[in-house]
């Protein structure tokens, strides 16, 4: 049973507890998938930790890496299933990153030519090669903190 503190009004805790209906595809002690409630289109399907976790800064490394294993097949299955023509991993973490739901999320969109489903990612200013590196820097000393 999930002792963490948030796990009784968490909504992904409730499904994962029984509490809470959910269209299940799979499930192991790591992760569990199942259809989103409001997919963005039909097939949109979730894959979450089966212990509470807020968002990706916590998660376990072997739970991340379960939920990213889960991944592969279950997007072939998505493509396969609802004839996409590409499909999203997205993950959103906290608010200022769109994240609605504190339960670590991977969504799982099927895309169609012309679905009309927007992913508006227009780059800033072109950083310098000095930049750049000096960037690269920074973020692999920090790699460790926590
Ligand atoms: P976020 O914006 O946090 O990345 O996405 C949360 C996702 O969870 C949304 O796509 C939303 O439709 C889905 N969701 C929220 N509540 C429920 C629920 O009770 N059941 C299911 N199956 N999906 C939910
Ligand atoms: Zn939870």
């Amino acid at each position: 049973m999930d002792i963490h503190p948030d796990s009784d009004t968490c909504i992904f805790c409730r499904i994962l507890h029984g509490e809470a209906p959910s269209a299940g595809i799979y499930r192991d002690d790591l992760v569990y998938a199942f259809m989103d409630i409001n997919p963005i289109n039909p097939g949109h399907c979730l894959v979450i930790p089966t212990r509470h976790c807020r968002d990706i800064y916590s998660l376990p490394e072997e739970t991340a890496a379960a939920m990213m294993r889960l991944a592969p097949a279950l997007t072939r299955a998505v493509k396969a299933e609802y004839q996409a023509d590409g499909v999203n991993l997205w993950m959103a973490n906290e608010p200022a990153a769109g994240q609605e739901v504190f339960h670590a999320h991977l969504h799982v969109i099927p895309r169609h030519v012309d679905d009309g489903v927007r992913v508006s990612m227009a780059p800033g200013p072109r950083p310098s090669v000095d930049e750049l590196a000096q960037a690269a820097r920074a973020l692999a000393s920090r790699m460790h903190c926590r």
